[in-house]
């Protein structure tokens, strides 16, 4: 029996050495795989101090693990995007223990980087967490990459905005003469009645004088309205009223849509509350989508030449919608609209639409074309959450 137990411990040991040899082999392996790769790895306690950092992680900011474990790595991460990191690291739970972001870095050199982190919160027996492990990787290029691209999608809007002035200057020149066309008309009657010398010619005089005011003050407003479009500006996010930002934009086009013999009904929700946004860039949209429609109405009889503006809001987002009782479009290219040089006119640039999508996307929103369903025509909705996020949005 004795002989027996002794051969059945030495199997017992022989497996259980063979198995910690498989063991540690494995856990060479997983750390080779851990400590070559390019991305980096760290894990760390609830109190933000390093438990484990990889040879990625230590390389890029040229320090070893030793000089980092037992050490907070707070101090790494710029000072304006730490909250959103602790409410990241906050907002994990047993059911949902993983998170991202992409937050910015000290470098070694001073210089700031960015860096985008996937967090698992790595929970004990009692679904207590007690610790975190974050993988990452350097996305600084990528972000200035995507500045590059930002700031060259600002350039462009500019030039579509004056390409737009271009086909608006007759109107607006027309729309100028009129006010000082009257003004001038005014100042003549004003100075008949003073040279008449009678006392009812000067209260005519002083009407004639607030005439002319009026009418200065709205050829002001035009040329006001004309710099905010074609001068060149950065990217300015306020918190807007939509439905003025639709009726600026009608106004501006008022004379083109006098011309273009088109009604404008606008059904406005009351109360729609503000949204974030860049109120050049937003009326720009509405004025493209405006052109849009007068182009396509161009065949439809003149009486029944109609844009309906609507919006409506929810809590998260606002909506417009322009539909028009134009040509219509082909649903099969439905999406191929937004793209950049598509058209369908002899003279189009096939930009207007690309435009409207980049400024929807610069919001964070969306925007989309249906054909209407009550009658000829297309509907185009321009959707955007109440506020732009993320963060890095907010530099054009
Ligand atoms: P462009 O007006 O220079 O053609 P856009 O990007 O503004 O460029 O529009 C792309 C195409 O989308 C147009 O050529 C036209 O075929 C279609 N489109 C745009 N708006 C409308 C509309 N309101 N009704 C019908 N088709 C439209």
């Amino acid at each position: 029996m004795k002989e027996e137990l002794e051969k059945r411990v030495a199997e017992r040991t022989e497996e259980l050495e063979l198995k910690n040899a498989l063991l540690h082999e494995s856990e060479t392996r997983y750390r080779d795989v851990v400590e070559d790769q390019t991305e980096f790895v760290i894990r760390w306690l609830p109190n933000w101090e390093y438990t484990f950092v990889n040879g990625a992680y230590c390389r890029y900011f040229e320090t070893t693990s030793e000089a980092l474990l037992s050490k907070s790595f707070m101090p790494r991460v710029f000072a304006e995007d730490r909250p959103s990191l602790e409410q990241v690291v906050a907002s994990l739970t047993p059911e949902h223990p993983i998170g991202s972001i992409e937050h910015r870095v000290y470098r070694p050199d001073q210089s700031i980087g960015w860096t985008h982190w996937t967090i698992r919160a790595l929970l004990d027996n009692d679904g207590q967490v007690e610790g975190y492990q974050s993988v990452g990787r350097d996305t600084t290029e990528l972000k200035i990459a995507a500045d590059t691209i930002r700031e060259k999608e600002v350039h462009l809007a500019h030039v579509l905005r004056l390409a737009t002035m271009g086909e608006l200057v007759a109107g607006i020149a027309h729309e100028v003469h009129q006010p000082l066309h009257a003004a001038k008309t005014f100042a003549e009657a004003a100075r008949r009645n003073l040279e008449a010398g009678l006392p009812s010619g000067i209260a005519t005089a002083i009407d004639c004088t607030k005439e002319i005011s009026e009418a200065i003050s709205r050829t002001a407003k035009i040329i006001r309205n004309v710099r905010a479009i074609a001068t060149s500006r950065p990217v300015e996010l306020k918190m807007l009223d939509i439905n003025r930002i639709v009726q600026e934009a009608a106004g501006i086009i008022a004379f083109e849509t006098r011309r273009a013999q088109v009604e404008i009904r606008f059904e406005l929700a009351e109360g729609l509350g503000p949204v974030q946004g860049d109120r050049v860039q937003l009326e720009q949209a509405c004025i493209n989508f405006f052109m849009n429609a007068y182009e396509a109405m161009a065949n439809t009889p003149p009486g029944d030449r109609l844009i309906l503006i609507r919006t409506c809001g929810t809590e998260s987002q606002v909506e417009i919608s322009f539909s028009d009782t134009g040509c219509g479009i082909d649903t099969s290219n439905k999406d191929r609209l937004f793209d950049a040089f598509y058209t369908t006119k002899p003279q189009g640039m096939g930009m207007g639409l690309s435009l409207c999508k980049s400024i929807a996307e610069f919001h964070a929103g969306q925007v989309w074309a249906e054909s209407n369903t009550a009658g000829p025509g297309t509907t185009f909705v321009l959707a955007l959450p109440r506020s732009v996020t993320p963060k890095e949005n907010l530099t054009p």
